[in-house]
C-alpha cells in the first residue's frame, strides 16, 4: 500500500545540520523564510544568544522548539563528576522550560573512562535518570531518551535500543504520565528487528520526538556521515507509518551531522532540499 506523503507543517530543522554555516539567529531566520515551522536547538548554539533571547526569537518567527539537544551522559566515574553530570542536566531542564521545548532529548552515555563495566554505566544511567526526573517534571519538561546505535556503546552511549529505553521508563514512570519517554531517531534504531514493536509498545505518551535523515551505504564516518532523507536506505515512509500507528502527532526533526557533504553547502540550498525531500522521501 502506497503511503501519503507527509503534513509539510510537520517539517521541523535540528540546528545540527546547518550547523557550520549559521548562527542560532540565521537559522531561526532561515526556517521562517522557507517556511519550516519546527526547531530543535543544540545547546552549544543556544549559548550564543541565551535561552531566554532564543525564545524570543524563536517565538517571535512563529517557530515551535520540537526539542533542546541534549542532555544526558549520566555514568561517570565519582560522586564529583556525577553531581556535575546533574547540575548541567538541571541547567539543560530550565533552558527546555525557557523554550517551552517539547522536550529535553537525553544520550546516555557511556562506558565512564578506563572502565569495562557496561552493567553499571547501565545503573547509572537509571539512577541518574531518576534524579532528573522528579525536577524535569516539576518544570513541566518531558525527558525524552534517544537511543543510539551499538557503535557508540562504549563513548556516547550505552542505551542501543527501543526497548531498552522503554524498559527505563516502565522503571521510572510506571503511570506513564508522558514526563519520560523517547526520542526515535531513525539514524540509530533502523536496523532493530523489533523497531516496530518498539514504537507500539511506547505508544503516544512515550513518542515524544522523531529524528529523520537518512543511512548511507558505505557510511564513511561514525558520527558525521550522514545521508540526507532519501539518499540511503532507511524506509522512512514505513516508520513514520508506524510512528503514526502508534498515536504520534509531533514534528519530523531533520538532523544531519555532514561534514563532507551538507554542512559545506549554503544552508538556504540544503533547507531548500530538506523540504522537498520531506515530501518525496519520508
Ligand atoms: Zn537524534
Amino acid at each position: 500500500m502506497k503511503i501519503p506523503p507527509p503534513d509539510s507543517g510537520l517539517l521541523s530543522l535540528n540546528t545540527a545540520t546547518v550547523r557550520e554555516k549559521w548562527s542560532l539567529r540565521e537559522v531561526i531566520q532561515g526556517c521562517a523564510r522557507h517556511g519550516i515551522r519546527g526547531i530543535s536547538p543544540w545547546r552549544d548554539k543556544l549559548a550564543e544568544v541565551g535561552a531566554k533571547e532564543a525564545a524570543k526569537l524563536i517565538r517571535d518567527h512563529g517557530l515551535k522548539v520540537t526539542g533542546l539537544c541534549r542532555g544526558g551522559m549520566f555514568p561517570v566515574a565519582d560522586r564529583k563528576g556525577r553531581q556535575a553530570a546533574l547540575d548541567d542536566n538541571l541547567r539543560a531542564v530550565e533552558e527546555a522550560a525557557t523554550l517551552g521545548a517539547r522536550c529535553l532529548v537525553l544520550v546516555a552515555g557511556g562506558l565512564p573512562a578506563g572502565s569495562k563495566d557496561l552493567a553499571g554505566a547501565r545503573e547509572m544511567v537509571r539512577d541518574g535518570l531518576g534524579e532528573l526526573l522528579d525536577r524535569a517534571r516539576a518544570a513541566g519538561v518531558p525527558l525524552a531518551i534517544e537511543p543510539l546505535h551499538p557503535m557508540y556503546c562504549a563513548d556516547r552511549a550505552c542505551i542501543n535500543t527501543l526497548a531498552q529505553a522503554l524498559d527505563l521508563c516502565d522503571q521510572l514512570d510506571s503511570g506513564k504520565g508522558g514526563a519520560l519517554g523517547v526520542a526515535v531517531d531513525v539514524y540509530h534504531i533502523w536496523w532493530d528487528p523489533q523497531l516496530r514493536q518498539g514504537i507500539e509498545r511506547a505508544g503516544d505518551k512515550r513518542l515524544l520526538a522523531f529524528h529523520i535523515c537518512d543511512w548511507l551505504v558505505p557510511t564513511t564516518d561514525l558520527l558525521n556521515d550522514r545521508g540526507m532523507m532519501g539518499d540511503g536506505v532507511i524506509d522512512l515512509p514505513r516508520i513514520r507509518s508506524w510512528m503514526e500507528a502508534a498515536g504520534y502527532r509531533g514534528f519530523h526533526e531533520v538532523e544531519i551531522f555532514s561534514a563532507k557533504n551538507w554542512w559545506k553547502r549554503e544552508p538556504d540550498d540544503v533547507l531548500s532540499v530538506v523540504k522537498r525531500r520531506h515530501q518525496e522521501c519520508c
